[in-house]
C-alpha cells in the first residue's frame, strides 16, 4: 500500500526514525559498552552481552493498541528495508539506518496449521512456524540479517572496513554468513570453520556456493567454537557466532511474529524450540518479553525447550529443582540427527538462565520448561509430520517430539495451541532420512527404523531387457508402445488399479 493511504494517526510512525540508543550490556559484571566497536565478550569479565535499550522505557509510552496498529499496517509497505525481521525496527535495531539494511527475503514465514489427521495423532492442536522458508533455508538468517546490517552500518559509516567475517557451525550459520556476505560483495569477506563429517553435505555446499573460505576441522561444533573464540582474541575479525549478539536481537523478530500471526493473543499459546547452543531460545524469550513490557502482547506465551537424549546440558541443569543449586555442567555430546543442535557447551547457558529467570518472573509462575527427547522420537516425530504436508527437519521432528513429552508430562494441556519451530527446511537434513529409509542408521544414534515409516523408490524394469529408451538411442515406435504398455501395466498392478475405462 502507499504511503497516502495509510491512516493518518499511523501515518507518522509507518517509517520508523533512527535511534542511537542501544548499548551492550555484559550478563556477568552489568558494564555497558558502546555499539559502534565489534564487542562479542566483556573485556572485564570475558562474559556474553546482549544489546539493551536506553529508550526502552519510551516504547511504552505508545500503547500496545497503536504499536499493533502499527505492525499490521507496516505489512502492507512495499519498502524492502522493512518487509522482513526490520518490520519490527523500533524493537529490532532502531539505530541501523533504512539505507544500511540488508533484507534477502527472511523473516515472514509462515505459520501452517497441523492438519485433522495429525492433531488428532498428537492430542492437541498446533502449527508448524516454517522458519526453513527463510533464504539459507533455516531461522539463522533472522540473526544473521540483523549481523550483517549491523556491519554494513559500520562500514557506511567508516568506522571499520576490509572486514573478515569467521562463524564456526553446525552447518545452519555458515550458509546464512557466507550468503549475506556474498551479497555485500568485496567489502566483507567470509570464512566458515565446520566439523569434518558433522554437516551434512546440503549444508556443506551452501557456503561453498556462496564462495566463502570453508575450513573443515576434525571434532565435533564445541571443539570450531573454541578455534574461532581463539582467532577472535589474537586477530581483528568479525565473529558471527550468536556470541555476537546482535544475532540474538535480530532472532527476537520470530516472537513479533508469532504474536502477530496470532492476532496478539498469547492466551493458551505454547511456543516450542530445540536447543542447542541456546542462541534462539533466548531470542525467542527475549523477544515476547519486549512485546509483553510494551502491552502489545496480553501475556507471555509457554517455552518448552527441546533437548535430545545426546546433547542435552540445558535440560540437564534444569533438572535440579533448587534454582540455588543449580550448577551449569558442560555434556560430551554423542551423535544426533539433531544435528544443527548437537552442542554440549552451549555458548548462549548465560543468557538462557537470566532470561529464563525473567521470564518466569514477569508471568508469575513458571511458564519456561525444558523436556528431554529420545533420538528415536526425533526421527518419528519428523517423518510423521512430513508425512501430513510439513517441511520439518530433524530439530524440528524435536520440537514435535519435545511436544509430545510435554503433553505426557502434563506441562501442556489440550485446552493449549503450541507452535512449533521447524527450524530448517527438510531438505537440509534429508540425509539421515535416506539413513533411516536404508535402514542404515549408525548403531550409536540408537534408532531402529519403524517398518511402516519406510518409503523407497521402486524401480520398474520392462519384462524385455532390450527394450529400454535411452537419450543415446531412441527406441521404435512400436518397440516404445511395447514399453509404455508393459509399464503401464506393473504400476497399475502395484497400485491395484482395476477398474478400467
Ligand atoms: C542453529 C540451529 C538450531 C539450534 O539453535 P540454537 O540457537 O543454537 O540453540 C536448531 N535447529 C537448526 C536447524 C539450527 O540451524
Ligand atoms: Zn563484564
Amino acid at each position: 500500500m502507499m504511503l497516502d493511504f495509510f491512516p493518518d494517526d499511523i501515518k507518522p510512525h509507518i517509517i520508523p526514525k533512527v535511534r542511537g540508543d542501544l548499548y551492550y550490556k555484559c550478563l556477568g559484571c552489568s558494564a555497558e559498552y558502546s555499539i559502534e566497536k565489534l564487542l562479542y565478550v566483556c573485556p572485564e569479565c570475558n562474559q556474553v552481552l546482549l544489546i539493551e535499550d536506553r529508550n526502552a522505557k519510551l516504547l511504552q509510552k505508545i500503547p500496545g493498541k497503536v504499536w499493533q496498529k502499527i505492525f499490521d499496517f507496516r505489512k502492507m509497505l512495499k519498502i524492502p528495508a522493512l518487509k522482513g525481521i526490520y518490520r519490527y525496527h523500533e524493537f529490532i535495531g532502531p539505530s541501523i539506518p533504512l539505507e544500511s539494511i540488508i533484507y534477502l527475503g527472511e523473516g515472514h514465514t509462515p505459520v501452517i496449521e497441523a492438519s485433522e489427521n495429525l492433531k488428532a495423532k498428537i492430542g492437541l492442536s498446533f502449527f508448524y512456524k516454517n522458519d526453513g522458508q527463510n533464504p539459507s533455508a533455516s531461522f539463522k538468517d533472522r540473526g544473521m540479517a540483523s549481523a550483517m546490517s549491523s556491519i554494513k552500518y559500520l562500514i557506511d559509516k567508516h568506522l571499520v572496513s576490509d572486514v573478515i567475517a569467521i562463524c564456526a557451525s553446525t552447518g545452519d550459520t555458515s550458509a546464512a554468513a557466507a550468503l549475506y556476505a556474498s551479497y555485500l560483495g568485496s567489502s566483507i569477506k567470509s570464512a566458515v570453520l565446520l566439523p569434518h563429517k558433522k554437516v551434512t553435505s546440503q549444508q556443506l555446499s551452501q557456503p561453498l556456493g556462496s564462495g566463502a573460505q570453508v575450513f573443515e576441522i576434525p571434532g565435533v561444533f564445541d571443539d570450531c567454537m573454541k578455534i574461532v573464540e581463539h582467532l577472535s582474541t589474537k586477530y581483528s575479525v568479525v565473529l558471527l557466532n550468536s556470541k555476537n549478539a546482535w544475532r540474538i536481537l535480530g532472532q527476537e523478530s520470530y516472537s513479533y511474529e508469532i504474536a502477530q500471526d496470532f492476532d496478539w493473543d498469547m492466551k493458551d499459546k505454547v511456543v516450542v524450540v530445540p536447543i542447542g547452543n541456546a542462541g534462539n531460545i533466548s531470542a525467542i524469550m527475549n523477544g515476547f518479553i519486549k512485546f509483553y513490557e510494551a502491552n502489545i502482547i496480553n501475556c507471555l506465551p509457554k517455552i518448552i525447550g527441546a533437548q535430545s537424549e545426546h546433547a542435552d546440558p540445558v535440560y540437564q541443569y534444569y533438572l535440579e529443582p533448587d534454582q540455588a543449586k543449580r550448577k551449569f555442567v558442560p555434556v560430551d555430546t554423542k551423535p544426533s540427527v539433531a544435528q544443527a543442535a548437537m552442542i554440549g557447551n552451549p555458548v548462549s547457558m548465560p543468557r538462557v538462565i537470566q532470561i529464563t529467570k525473567k521470564y518466569n518472573a514477569l508471568a508469575r509462575h513458571q511458564q519456561v520448561f525444558f523436556v528431554q527427547v529420545t533420538e528415536q522420537s526425533i526421527m518419528d516425530c519428523q517423518l510423521l509430520a512430513n508425512r501430513n504436508g510439513h517441511i520439518a527437519c530433524t530439530q524440528g521432528g524435536e520440537c514435535l517430539a519435545g511436544l509430545v513429552e510435554a503433553f505426557k508430562k502434563n506441562i501442556v494441556t489440550n485446552k493449549e495451541t503450541a507452535i512449533l519451530d521447524a527450524t530448517a527446511h527438510a531438505i537440509k537434513f534429508s540425509e539421515f532420512q535416506d539413513l533411516y529409509f536404508k535402514s542404515e542408521i549408525p548403531a550409536d544414534y540408537k534408532i531402529d527404523p519403524d517398518l511402516n515409516n519406510i518409503n523407497q523408490p521402486c524401480l520398474i524394469l520392462p519384462d524385455d531387457p532390450m527394450i529400454i529408451p535411452s537419450q543415446k538411442k531412441r527406441l521404435g515406435e512400436k518397440d516404445f508402445k511395447k514399453f509404455v504398455n508393459d509399464i503401464s501395466d506393473k504400476i497399475a498392478k502395484r497400485l491395484d488399479l482395476t477398474t478400467s475405462l
